[in-house]
């Protein structure tokens, strides 16, 4: 490698390249195409971060027409294959190289669309406060969430100065939390934060997931040294002041680690807590709770507090229906969207692939 070249990737790797995506480049960096990673995404303009420094990208028309949906442009942490336009701190994207994982949101219309929220976190902290507001059900459904993002999970508990009853709170967590990570940290007093060190290494990417207060900000501006969380320069209801300063959603923590904070990611939480499927079945879900197994299904099992109640006449017998009809939608809006993108994402890179065979220059 000449010395050009090394730089060049030890910027990169200072952003979380590593030899998979350079095998996915590989074809691309043959056709004199660079590529650079996305820290901020408004509007469709995207902010890179490449060897030649930060640039502004946009989307070609081609790739513009060749989209599918939502998922086939860029997100924050996403790797694009881009023309820089170096002296204007420019650059056009022409692809994105394969996600190693992601989070989306699922919009259902007449199709399926996924919003991409983040892509490329290596370690999703899951994080729980250890007050009141600790609830066991909730980080099961973060942790669902988290390997199906495909990247890996670790359960932060928060506030840990707050809790009076640590053990009990770790017995019950790590009952749903077999194989996973758990650390206790309390952000304000600074407590516990050394043991988050091992997944912020340099090039290592982390985002942050849990309901709103449970002391992401906190943790978020302590692991930054700073105040990273205060967008600079943001002037009120005018969006041309937004996102023009130091505003990052996807960063560098002085330990060489790269957060991803996305408005996405935090909307996915309350997607989560407040659409989600358990808050619109409050009554019911609390009745279960009751029931003798943790895992009752609520149709034949012994000691069911859902069809005694149904028995009893304190749950109507169409509401249950109509929480056992969205259960089967959700799993079988979950099947369909998986199988679309496996789809999609085989024949696009047939398609890359082919196109750059067919220009190959001749030899
Ligand atoms: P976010 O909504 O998840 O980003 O939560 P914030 O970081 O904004 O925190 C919500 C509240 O919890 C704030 O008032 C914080 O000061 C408080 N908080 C955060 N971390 C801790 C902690 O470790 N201990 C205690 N006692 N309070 C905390
Ligand atoms: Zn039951």
């Amino acid at each position: 490698m000449n010395h050009q070249i090394k730089k060049a990737v030890s910027t990169l790797q200072t952003w979380g390249w590593d030899d998979t995506f350079a095998r996915h480049f590989a074809p691309f960096a043959e056709q004199g195409y660079s590529v650079g990673r996305v820290t901020l995404e408004h509007k469709r303009m995207y902010r890179l971060q490449s060897e030649h420094g930060e640039l502004l990208g946009e989307v070609t028309g081609k790739m513009r027409y060749e989209a599918t949906g939502r998922e086939d442009y860029p997100a924050v942490g996403d790797w694009v294959v881009i023309r820089p336009r170096a002296e204007e701190k420019k650059a056009t994207i022409h692809a994105l190289l394969p996600r190693k994982s992601k989070f989306s949101r699922k919009a259902a219309g007449e199709t399926v669309e996924e919003q991409i929220v983040a892509a490329n976190v290596d370690t999703v902290f899951l994080v729980n406060a250890l007050n009141n507001d600790f609830n066991i059900r909730r980080m099961e459904r973060y942790l669902i969430l988290a390997w199906e993002s495909g990247a890996m999970p670790v359960i932060v508990l928060s506030k840990a100065d707050l809790c009076d009853d640590l053990e009990a709170c770790l017995r019950e967590v790590e009952s749903v939390a077999i194989g996973v990570p758990v650390h206790v940290v309390s952000a304000e007093r600074g407590e516990g934060l050394e043991q988050l060190a091992p997944y912020l290494g340099a090039g290592q990417t982390v985002a942050l997931m849990g309901s709103s207060g449970v002391g992401k900000s906190t943790l978020i501006n302590k692991l930054s040294g700073s105040e990273m969380q205060r967008v600079s320069g943001v002037r009120e209801g005018d969006d041309r002041g937004r996102h023009t300063t130091t505003h990052r959603e996807l960063f560098q923590l002085p330990g060489g680690g790269l957060m991803i904070d996305t408005p996405g990611m935090r909307e996915l939480q309350l997607w989560e807590a407040d659409e989600g499927f358990r808050g619109a079945f409050d009554d019911i879900e609390s009745i279960a709770e009751s029931c003798r197994f943790n895992d009752c299904s609520h149709m034949r099992e012994p000691g069911c507090a859902v069809q005694e109640a149904i028995a009893d006449g304190t749950l109507e017998k169409a509401r249950f229906d109509s929480y056992l009809k969205l259960q089967r939608e959700l799993a079988h809006l979950a099947r369909k969207e998986d199988a679309r993108l496996q789809a999609a994402e085989k024949e696009k890179w047939k398609k890359v692939h082919m196109q750059m065979r067919q220009r190959k220059p001749k030899r």
